[in-house]
């Protein structure tokens, strides 16, 4: 998008955190500017503005931060994809190999109605289990992934090409390598 760099460049980098060797990709600077903010929000509502949209799934937590704004400028519905035990209704889960150990995220069984088209929103995708688990979900309950969006992609950790290799559409504002 246009404001790509200028978004990248409000993206802080916590060097060995949560654990050395880490670089964690910090978005709060992002929020904290205005501008920034705006910017990211309407990159994504020009990408998906044209788009049939019915709701949008974000994925706990900070998937939430860009997914409300974004579903209320779409005039689309808005559905929590929580992590395990967060949801008090009947649901679907989905779980996920990470670096050591595992971890299920969850969707409420009548979160939308089958046939519906759904963009799967997070603020990052890294391995690309998280965003998979998520959009395989909504698959499993009979939604349509129109696209699978992040604020940021780390291509190098492959990621965005195993969701592409499943057979879902990827979309990141900017990466970091
Ligand atoms: P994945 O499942 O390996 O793709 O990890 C992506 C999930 O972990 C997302 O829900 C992110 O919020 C979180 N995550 C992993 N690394 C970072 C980071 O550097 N910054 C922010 N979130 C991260």
């Amino acid at each position: 998008t246009p404001y790509s760099d200028y978004i990248k460049s409000v993206i802080r980098t916590v060097r060995d955190w949560p654990q050395p060797g880490v670089n964690f990709r910090d978005i709060t600077p992002l929020m904290q500017q205005k501008a920034a903010f705006r910017k990211l929000i309407d990159s994504f509502v020009h990408r998906y503005q044209e788009v049939q949209i019915d709701a949008i799934a974000a994925i706990d937590a900070r998937g939430f931060i860009v997914g409300a704004p974004l579903a209320y400028e779409l005039g689309a519905s808005f559905v929590p994809v929580r992590k395990k035990g967060k949801l008090p209704f009947k649901t679907l889960s989905e779980t996920y190999k990470l670096e050591y150990g595992e971890a299920t995220v969850e969707l409420h069984a009548d979160a939308f109605n089958p046939g519906n088209r759904i963009l799967v929103i997070d603020d990052l995708i890294a391995t690309g289990g998280t965003m998979l688990a998520a959009a395989n979900l909504i698959k499993r309950l009979g939604g349509e992934v129109v696209e699978c969006a992040a604020i940021i992609d780390l291509p190098e950790l492959g990621g965005s090409a195993a969701i592409e290799h499943a057979g879902f559409s990827v979309f990141s504002v900017c990466e970091f390598s």
